[in-house]
């Protein structure tokens, strides 16, 4: 069975940023990948102050934080992620550019290196079939923000084998995480319920049923949900949700599944969300302020 002690990480967005940072403070020695230096920059910059939060918060203590930075190295070629015993892929969420990723990487890893995807939606098969390692290929889903949730749901593909499956699990666990094991279906399970509610909450302003305000305001009093859905929406990264609707539209080939124009409009418009400071909420000023 490997022993996992190093894991490398494709992607320093919200979601690559937060895996680094969990496994970093777990004692694991992480290298960090994205297209260029200065977003690889920008993710480590992201990490120490959401690291720096949590030590004014008393829950890691300053010596932990500065040991877990020194653990994060910049990998500015794939190459570099090579030699790690997982390399967990957290780019964008399009199934090209994530085949693309492992078929660059094949040639660099070790015999025994794992792969894994942070993948919302996209099959796990169909990414492992793309490798020349399907056995030894598992989807870890980490929740947003990585640091903070519990969860990390385990996906299975047709080929992942029994070791795969129990080396994740164990490597979870050691990131003081609970699993939830999900079968390989479009958008697994936490998105399958949670993201064709943001959907819905989209059609919902789309035909004037209630305004930003009033729907995230219903949501949040109304069914106890610490989170508006727009206000989640925006969390998740908009691009993200639409992209976890195709899936659902195109793989489960159910029209209850069709993306909300609306939610096409604000993508088109590259109104993202909070990392691109526009979504349903403008996020430039001092408090958020609905966009429509
Ligand atoms: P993000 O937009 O914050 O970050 C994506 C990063 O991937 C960017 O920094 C981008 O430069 C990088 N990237 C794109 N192509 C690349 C390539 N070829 N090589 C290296 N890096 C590349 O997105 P995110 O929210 O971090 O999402 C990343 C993944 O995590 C997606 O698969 C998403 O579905 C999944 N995810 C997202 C959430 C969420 O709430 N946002 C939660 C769980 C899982």
């Amino acid at each position: 069975m490997v022993d996992i002690r190093s894991v490398g990480v494709i992607g320093a967005g919200q979601m690559g940023g937060g895996i680094a940072h969990v496994c970093a403070l777990a004692g694991y020695e992480v290298r960090l990948n994205d297209l260029s230096r200065e977003r690889i920059d920008a993710g480590i910059s992201q990490i120490e102050r959401n690291m720096s939060r949590q030590v004014s918060r008393g829950i890691i203590d300053e010596a932990a934080m500065k040991a877990a930075l020194a653990r994060i190295h910049p990998a500015e070629a794939l190459a570099d992620i090579g030699s790690t015993d997982i390399a967990i892929e957290a780019a964008t969420e399009n199934e090209v550019t994530k085949k693309a990723i492992f078929k660059s990487l094949e040639p660099h890893l070790g015999k025994d290196t794992l792969l894994a995807s942070n993948t919302s939606s996209i099959s796990i098969t169909r990414l492992a079939s793309n490798t020349d390692r399907p056995e030894r290929f598992i989807g870890l889903h980490f929740m947003n923000p990585a640091p903070l949730m519990k969860l990390v749901e385990i996906i299975r593909g047709i080929a992942t084998d029994v070791v795969t499956y129990e080396v994740a699990v164990n490597f979870a666990k050691s990131l003081g995480k609970t699993t939830a094991n999900a079968e390989d279906f479009p958008a697994f399970i936490v998105n399958r319920i949670l993201v064709p509610m943001i959907n819905e909450a989209i059609y919902t302003l789309y035909e004037g049923v209630g305004t930003v305000d009033a729907i995230d305001t219903a949501l949040r009093l109304g069914a106890n949900h610490p989170m508006g859905p727009l206000e989640l929406g925006d969390f998740i990264g908009l691009d993200t949700v639409l992209s976890i609707m195709n899936v659902l539209h195109e793989g489960l080939a159910d029209s209850k599944y069709r993306p909300c124009p609306l939610l096409t409009k604000y993508v088109e418009a590259g109104w993202l969300g909070r990392k691109t400071g526009r979504g349903f909420y403008d996020y430039r000023g001092e408090t958020p302020v609905p966009t429509r």
